[in-house]
């Protein structure tokens, strides 16, 4: 297939092929949908085979960016950049910056930060050519590690689903098995036992294990029996893919919710939880916090604001089960439709006034 005919099965607007010989660049910056506003979504550094590979990556990642500003409510539209090398041996100051000159040629309609394999120096190269990027340090007016936001938005998530599936209003006595005590899953857990929740904690990596069994005094059980344990909830803070044909028929779970990206392996594993009656939130809309986080740094950075702004995952999520009750859909098919009746609702809104500025951003210079 070709890259056109790529784009148009994805339905993307712009997909702009970037490449300087003398710095070793060679990047892929995909526009998938600006109906709500910039399309914004990280950059990622990896060692893509194929040309094909990057751009399927950058494909996927960059509609999923829409779907996931659209759930939050956010003027923002999809986007995501790849650069092809190993961000290992591949990395220096001359090929960020000729990266981020590509990103300030588009002129605001792409904004940029980090994603695997990119970290906030790599940004600040960036920065030195454009404004266009996000994820700065705090010392550059930037809002830092965004995942403490993100674990306050998975637990106004929870308090969705618990209201939803259990009748109640507050987390208290319940359980949750938190797979993944890294950066998102650590915080998620101090809060739940603040809530009075029994939480119970897996990560493969010891050290992670030894921090929350030394600090937070959680209950530890080995990777792979978190799918086993008699649990209310369950939440991913680790991988994709773990919602799947040989974990969900373990699970005696009421909810899942948690962090991680992509975490049914394929749609027809959504349908199965909605079959088997466990509760999911779909995962773009519950993790939305980080991303929240960014569009506040756009305006200058206010972590009360940010905080205030992600206590609205409740409300979204709370309208995704509503429209799964009544129509009888799983939740991420909900999701789905939240999303596009809410870029539909912005595209008419726009076609009748024509030439008015429905979104708007404050660009200062930092
Ligand atoms: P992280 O790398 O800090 O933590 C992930 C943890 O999972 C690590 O400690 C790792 O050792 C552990 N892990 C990996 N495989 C595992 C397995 N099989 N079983 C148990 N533990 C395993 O990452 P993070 O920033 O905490 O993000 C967690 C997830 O949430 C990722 O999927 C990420 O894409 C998603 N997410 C994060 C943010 C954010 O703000 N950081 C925002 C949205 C989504």
């Amino acid at each position: 297939m070709t890259p056109l005919a790529k784009m148009e099965e994805y339905g993307h607007e712009e997909v702009i092929f970037c490449q300087n010989k003398d710095v070793g660049l060679r990047a892929i910056i995909a526009i998938h949908d600006t109906t709500l506003g910039p399309a914004l979504g990280g950059t990622r550094m990896w060692p893509y085979k194929t040309e094909e590979e990057a751009l399927l990556d950058v494909l996927r990642l960059s509609r999923a960016m829409t779907y996931k500003a659209a759930a939050a409510g956010l003027n923002l539209g999809g986007g995501k950049a790849v650069i092809i090398g190993d961000p290992k041996k591949d990395k220096s100051e001359a090929l960020f910056r000729a990266f981020g000159r590509f990103v300030e040629s588009l002129k605001g309609r792409f904004i940029t930060g980090e994603d695997v394999g990119i970290d906030v120096n790599d940004i600040e190269y960036m920065y030195m050519e454009t404004r266009y990027v996000s994820g700065l340090s705090p010392a550059h007016g930037g809002g830092g590690d965004p995942a403490p936001v993100t674990a306050f938005g998975v637990l106004q998530g929870l308090q969705a689903c618990v209201q939803e599936k259990l009748g109640r209003d507050s987390l208290k006595g319940l359980s949750v098995a938190v797979q993944g005590l890294g950066h998102v899953g650590f915080n998620l857990a101090a809060r739940l036992i603040e809530e009075g929740v029994h939480v119970i904690g897996t990560d493969i990596d010891p050290e992670k294990v030894e921090r929350a069994r030394s600090e937070l005094k959680i209950e530890i059980v080995n990777p792979e029996e978190i799918y086993d344990v008699d649990a209310d909830i369950f939440a991913p803070c680790a991988l994709g893919a773990v919602l799947n044909d040989h974990t969900i028929p373990r699970m005696k779970f009421k909810i899942i919710a948690g962090a991680a990206n992509n975490q049914l392996e394929e749609d027809r594993h959504g349908v199965e939880l909605h079959r088997r009656g466990i509760l999911y939130a779909p995962d773009y809309v519950i993790n939305a916090g980080g991303l929240i986080n960014v569009y506040v740094e756009l305006e200058g950075y206010d972590r009360e604001r940010a905080l205030r702004m992600t206590r609205g995952i409740y409300y979204n999520l709370r309208r995704v089960f509503d429209i799964s009750r009544r129509e009888n859909i799983p939740t991420f098919q909900a999701a789905d439709r939240l999303v596009e009746e809410r870029i539909a609702m912005v595209r008419r809104l726009k076609s009748m006034y024509t030439g008015q500025v429905v979104h708007r951003f404050r660009w200062e210079m930092r």
